[in-house]
């Protein structure tokens, strides 16, 4: 059994075929998913989908290119949303200085207001961490909230080895299996699988061999065959010691998944 950790079931792409797409989930094992919201109007589709099916599970946040179109009161909204049932996170946040769809001064805010929310909650964040590591760590540590996980990481093995010392795990997305990412297989290969999450972040980011198609929870089994390729162990323990951990993280509740 597998849980894709993060994933964005909610946009368009899945308009069409969505049972289907749950459907290959099932077939393919993928026991629970993980939906991630990135706006407030993201986040209620999040909540919704979660109440709908037993076996997807809500995180909510603010993605930081988003972080410019953000209403003055989000925290209320979030507060009120993280009280449904099955929110198990505060997520996506983070920093994004690759793109910088919003300034580093308005991704900074809303990244740390989001954590404070979060140690408020006692929930887990997911941090979507692009070019800007070091000013992601400084606000987590002045923060003192180190509960969470980088997700679809792509830093260097120092800032890996960083993240797990903080107390993080990492989530290894498809960008595993792309044959350049010699950097991340490395870090796959030094780090301990009982700090590692899989996720797909569907639609985007489809593995080997699906790449450059629209991805689905049900290829998160390609991420994991790679990680036990690079780590010489059976895909099954990869599937159990994964979803072990993702269920510890998120503490998603025995009677759904
Ligand atoms: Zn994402």
């Amino acid at each position: 059994m597998f849980i894709d950790s993060h994933a964005h079931l909610e946009f368009d792409e899945y308009a069409a075929d969505f049972p289907q797409v749950l459907e290959r989930a099932k077939s393919a094992q993928v026991e629970a998913i993980l939906n991630i919201g990135t706006s407030v109007e993201h986040s209620k589709k999040t909540v919704a989908l979660a109440s709908q099916y037993p076996h997807i599970f809500a995180a909510i946040g603010i993605h930081p290119h988003d972080g410019k179109d953000t209403p003055d009161h989000y925290l209320d909204i979030l507060k009120e949303l993280a009280r449904k049932p099955k929110v198990v996170a505060i997520g996506e946040i983070g920093l994004d200085y690759f793109y910088k769809h919003s300034t580093p001064d308005i991704q900074k805010q809303r990244f740390e207001e989001q954590v404070c929310l979060a140690k408020e909650l006692n929930l887990p964040i997911s941090i979507h961490c692009r070019e800007a590591f070091q000013n992601i760590i400084d606000i987590l540590n002045r923060s003192q909230y180190f509960k969470g996980v980088f997700h679809c990481f792509t830093g260097s093995l120092a800032e890996a080895k960083k993240a797990l010392d903080m107390g993080f795990y990492i989530s290894i997305s498809g960008i595993v299996t792309f044959k350049k990412s010699t950097v991340l297989q490395e870090v796959v290969k030094e780090l301990p699988l009982e700090k590692m999450l899989i996720e797909t972040d569907a639609p985007f980011l489809a593995p080997e061999p699906n790449r450059g198609k629209r991805n689905e929870p049900a290829f998160v089994v390609q991420t994991a065959k790679k990680i036990a390729e690079l780590k010489h162990i059976p895909l099954e323990e990869v599937a159990k010691v994964t979803t072990q951990n993702t269920k510890k993280l998120f503490g998603l509740l025995s009677s759904y998944v």
